[in-house]
């Protein structure tokens, strides 16, 4: 399986905590931006892929007829797709906006909502109101888009465990088809990261992060989603193509600033500089991009730690075919401290976290990238 990612970096405003590659919308800039992607889509190497993403950035300050004519294009190119999502921003989604998207063969909806507590909105710089997270999460389901997902935040300054909790259950409440929820990360070279160094005591450390985290798993566990991956709940059916193929180590192709794509075994990253990205596109030469070749150990660790994040894990009779190893014995002495740990869980055909290993996702996964 592989994957066609699209990164429109334009926000109708830029939220505190924000670390993504993104500007504020010009329209000068997000028409010459809309016209430097049409020519790297056309220069681009050909792959068959079964899902389209498009990310930000808002990807919805754009026209919905432009997103239109870029599916559209991105779909003669390297569709048919069998999933697409594109990322909204609450306040801007015009019900016209969603039967366009579903027209164009958008079938997926991925809503930044964050928090129900308008003190929280407030404090991540975001600015929508429940009511448009209500209006568009009910109008997505009228036009028929098959799949519709919420993102939430938690351990954001100023949040409880009740406000916490008051959030979970009023996105139950919404029924969205899939929930993402993430833990704050506080990102150098944000409005975030200089508050936490003027005031330390405002932000959570790691056991109130893991408590959060605890509440959410048992909330959405207990409304019937099912936790297919580390920060991600979903209904039956509903877990993210395009995601999955990250996590089994599929191969991709990003196109826009930042973007990355793994192809043959290289990872390349595009310039986070959008005049940089610009400027290559618009002159004829290749964006500049951070490469890496990800071979033999560099490769299986990057995969291991990849597949240790999804509910499945790693199985080994899959992996050790197609990575052409004993992931037991060639991990034994990770696998070993991590069990001794209760973070890891062992069984004839998978390795998985466990509970405890779950809030340590990064440190456990990250340990077989490290490892050789
Ligand atoms: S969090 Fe999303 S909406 Fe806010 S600035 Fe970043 S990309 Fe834009």
């Amino acid at each position: 399986m592989s994957g066609v990612y699209v990164h429109l970096p334009f926000c109708p405003y830029i939220c505190a905590y924000c670390d993504f590659a993104k500007w504020p919308f010009k329209r000068s800039a997000a028409e010459r931006y809309l016209r430097a992607l049409e020519g790297e889509i056309e220069a681009a190497p050909y792959i068959r892929a079964s899902t389209l993403y498009f990310g930000g950035g808002t990807p919805n300050t754009y026209a919905a007829q432009a997103i239109a004519l870029l599916v559209e294009r991105l779909r003669a190119r390297f569709g048919p797709f069998e999933e697409a999502t594109i990322e909204a921003n609450p306040d801007l989604v015009k019900d016209e906006d969603l039967d366009a998207y579903a027209r164009a063969g958008i079938d997926r909806l991925s809503i930044g909502v964050q928090s129900m507590i308008p003190q929280e909105i407030q404090t991540l710089g975001r600015r929508h109101t429940l009511a448009d997270v209500e209006r568009v999460v009910s109008s997505a389901r009228k036009t028929g888009l098959r799949s519709v997902s919420i993102d939430l935040i938690f351990a954001v300054p100023g949040q409880t465990p009740q406000s916490w909790s008051q959030t979970l259950q009023w996105s139950v409440g919404l029924q969205p088809d899939h929930i993402s929820v993430y833990g704050l990360t506080v990102e150098e070279n944000t409005p975030f990261w200089t508050w936490r160094e003027r005031e330390p005591v405002a932000f959570f450390d790691g056991a109130a992060e893991a408590t959060f985290y605890e509440s959410a798993i048992e909330a959405l566990r207990g409304a019937g989603y099912q936790q297919y991956e580390v920060s991600n709940f979903a209904r039956t059916g509903h877990e993210c193509a395009h995601n999955m193929n990250y996590w089994e180590n599929g191969e991709y192709l990003g196109f826009g600033v930042g973007a990355a794509s793994y192809l043959n075994g290289e990872r390349s990253i595009h310039t986070r500089e959008l005049s940089e990205y610009l400027a290559a596109i618009e002159s004829g030469r290749q964006v500049p991009s951070q490469r890496e070749s990800l071979r033999d150990a560099a490769r299986t660790g990057e995969a291991a730690m990849l597949a240790l994040r999804t509910r499945s894990g790693v199985r080994f009779a899959d992996f050790n075919a197609r990575y052409g190893i004993d992931f037991l014995k060639f991990y034994a002495p990770v696998i070993g401290d991590l069990q001794a740990a209760g973070l890891l869980q062992v069984d004839d055909e998978t390795a998985r976290l466990t509970k405890r290993g779950l809030f340590l996702a990064n440190d456990v996964c990250g340990a077989f990238v490290t490892f050789a």
